[in-house]
């Protein structure tokens, strides 16, 4: 029997990435410097929503680097909605805890 990983251990494999206060500090400025959600601005019709998700285009699990080329800011709706896509999940919507659905095509989320 084989001795299992600990929960909070690194992988061996894991990709490199920013983390502790170093990666605190780049969320920090990246936010700063692009504080929209990207998504909701290129999205049909176009809305203004505020970015809370440092996302990586490309996923780190699918050796997408961790530098500035490679980050975009999401708000959370849209980042549910990219984590399932990059999982190959489907999506099941619920609320946030102001009660507002998180479906952006909801239409209680319409303007
Ligand atoms: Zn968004």
């Amino acid at each position: 029997m084989t001795a299992a990983r600990k929960p909070w251990t690194k992988r061996k494999d894991a990709p490199a990435r920013l983390s502790g206060r170093a990666g605190v500090e780049r969320r920090a400025r990246w936010l700063y410097a692009h504080p929209l959600c990207l998504h909701c601005m290129e999205g049909t019709p176009s809305r203004v929503s505020a970015g809370v998700i440092v996302d990586h285009v490309l996923p780190l699990s699918r050796g997408g680097a961790d530098d500035e080329s490679n980050l975009q800011t999401l708000c959370r709706a849209c980042d549910r909605i990219k984590t399932a896509a990059d999982l190959g999940q489907k999506l099941v919507y619920g609320c946030d805890e102001s009660g507002f659905s998180l479906d952006p095509n909801s239409a209680w989320c319409k303007r």
